[in-house]
C-alpha cells in the first residue's frame, strides 16, 4: 500500500461551497470520540488483509479539519497506523489543519508523534472573502498559524487557495497571491471554485441569487496563478499544484498516477487492486458496522481494464510532465498512442495535447481546457 488517506469529517462550522462529508463538531457529542475509535479498528482490520510487503510512503490526515480533535485522537490514530502498516522512514505525513484550530503546543505534538507537512486552508488573504465564505479565520489567523508551524519546525507547508469566488475581482485574486506569496509557503494549491448543488451557495446559484465569475474570469485567474507563482520560482507541476523544487506532494502524486491508496474513515475512497470502495458516508453507520466487526463499505466497484486505463489517462493529464508511455505500456501491455489514436490525433490537431518520444502531456492551451481533453478518454 503506497498511502493512506484518513478522513476526519468534523469542522467548526459547515462553510457556504462545501460539499466534503463533515458535520459541526459541537453537534457531534460522543460520536467524535467513537469515531476515532472506530477508524483505528478500520486501520487494524485492513492490516490483516493486506500484504505488507510495501512501505507506506505517504499518510494525509483530510476532511473535514482533523485539528478540530484534539490532538491525541491525532496521534493515536498515527500510532495504530505505525503498528498496523510498514511505514517507510522518510514518509510524508501530512495533517490538514484551519487557522483558528491550532496553537504551538499542538503544533509540536503533531511533529513529536511524526507528522511532517501541514496543509493549511488559507484560501483567499481578504477578510471580507473569508467571511462571506463562512471561513471561521481570517488572514492574520492564517499568518499567526504559519508562524506557528514553523516555530515548532514544521517547514513543509501547503496553502490551499480558491478563485472563481462570488464578487471576487481579479485584483482580489492577485492579492490573495501575492499575500502568500510573501509568505513563501514551500506549495501552493491553487482550486477554481466548483459548486455542488447541495451546498448553502450552489442552492443560491440555482436561484439566481448569487453570481459567480464567469468561465473566462476563472481562467484569466489561473494564467495570473501561473505567471505569478512561475516568476517567484514555484515550479508548476500539476494543473491546481505549484511547489519549490523537493516539495510537490508526494500523496497527490499517487492519486493523480492511478496508483493504489488506502481510505480509512467515513465517505473515505480506495483503489486497491483493481477494486474501488467508498465507505458509507454516515458517521453512525461507519461507527455500528466497525463494532460488529464489518468493513463500513457503502459502494465497491471492480474497475476493468479499459476503465483504469482511462482513469489513468486523465488523471496523468493532470501532472504537467503527463504520463510516461513506457510506463503506461508496462502496466497495461497497451501502446497508448494506438489504442487512443484518434482522441489523440484530434486533440494534437486542436492544440491541446502535446508528444514528446517518451511522453503525452497537456499543451499550455490544454491546460485551460482540461475537461474537453477528459472527457474524450471517458470510457
Ligand atoms: S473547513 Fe473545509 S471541510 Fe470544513 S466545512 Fe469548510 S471547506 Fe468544508
Amino acid at each position: 500500500m503506497e498511502a493512506v488517506y484518513i478522513h476526519i469529517p468534523f469542522c467548526m462550522k459547515k462553510c457556504n461551497y462545501c460539499d466534503f462529508y463533515s458535520l459541526p463538531v459541537n453537534t457531534v457529542g460522543v460520536l467524535k470520540e467513537e469515531y476515532c475509535a472506530a477508524v483505528k479498528k478500520e486501520i487494524e482490520m485492513y492490516a490483516r488483509e493486506f500484504d505488507k510487503s510495501n512501505q507506506v510512503k505517504s499518510i494525509y490526515f483530510g476532511g473535514g479539519t482533523p485539528t478540530v480533535l484534539p490532538v491525541g485522537e491525532l496521534t493515536g490514530i498515527l500510532k495504530r497506523l505505525y503498528a498496523s502498516f510498514p511505514v517507510a522512514n522518510d514518509a510524508e505525513i501530512t495533517v490538514e489543519c484551519n487557522p483558528g484550530t491550532v496553537d504551538l503546543d499542538y503544533f509540536r505534538r503533531l511533529k513529536d508523534a511524526g507528522v511532517n507537512r501541514i496543509s493549511i486552508g488559507a484560501q483567499a488573504s481578504q477578510d471580507s472573502l473569508l467571511e462571506k465564505m463562512g471561513r471561521i479565520h481570517r488572514w492574520r489567523d492564517t499568518v499567526r498559524t504559519i508562524s506557528q508551524a514553523r516555530q515548532a519546525g514544521l517547514e513543509n507547508i501547503n496553502f490551499d487557495l480558491i478563485y472563481g469566488l462570488p464578487g471576487q475581482t481579479i485584483d482580489q485574486w492577485k492579492e490573495s497571491l501575492r499575500d502568500t506569496l510573501s509568505l513563501e509557503v514551500p506549495h501552493i494549491a491553487a482550486y477554481g471554485l466548483k459548486l455542488e448543488p447541495d451546498t448553502p451557495w450552489g442552492r443560491a446559484l440555482e436561484l439566481g441569487k448569487l453570481e459567480v465569475p464567469d468561465q473566462d474570469i476563472s481562467a484569466d485567474m489561473l494564467e495570473a496563478a501561473i505567471d505569478l507563482l512561475l516568476g517567484a520560482d514555484y515550479l508548476h507541476y500539476e494543473i491546481s499544484n505549484f511547489a519549490y523544487s523537493g516539495f510537490p506532494s508526494r500523496h497527490n502524486i499517487v492519486y493523480w498516477k492511478n496508483h493504489d491508496y488506502l481510505g480509512v474513515g467515513a465517505a473515505a475512497a480506495s483503489h486497491t487492486g483493481h477494486i474501488r470502495r467508498t465507505n458509507v458516508p454516515s458517521l453512525t453507520e461507519y461507527i455500528g458496522a466497525l463494532k460488529q466487526g464489518h468493513f463500513p463499505v457503502g459502494e465497491e466497484e471492480f474497475l476493468d481494464q479499459e476503465t483504469e486505463m482511462a482513469e489513468t489517462i486523465f488523471l496523468g493529464l493532470r501532472l504537467l510532465s503527463g504520463i510516461d508511455r513506457d510506463e503506461f505500456r508496462a502496466r497495461f501491455g497497451v501502446n497508448l498512442i494506438d489504442k487512443y489514436s484518434v482522441q489523440v490525433e484530434k486533440l494534437c490537431w486542436k492544440g491541446l495535447l502535446e508528444l514528446t518520444p517518451t511522453r503525452i502531456r497537456l499543451s499550455r492551451k490544454g491546460l485551460f481546457l482540461g475537461n474537453e481533453v477528459f472527457l474524450e478518454f471517458l470510457p
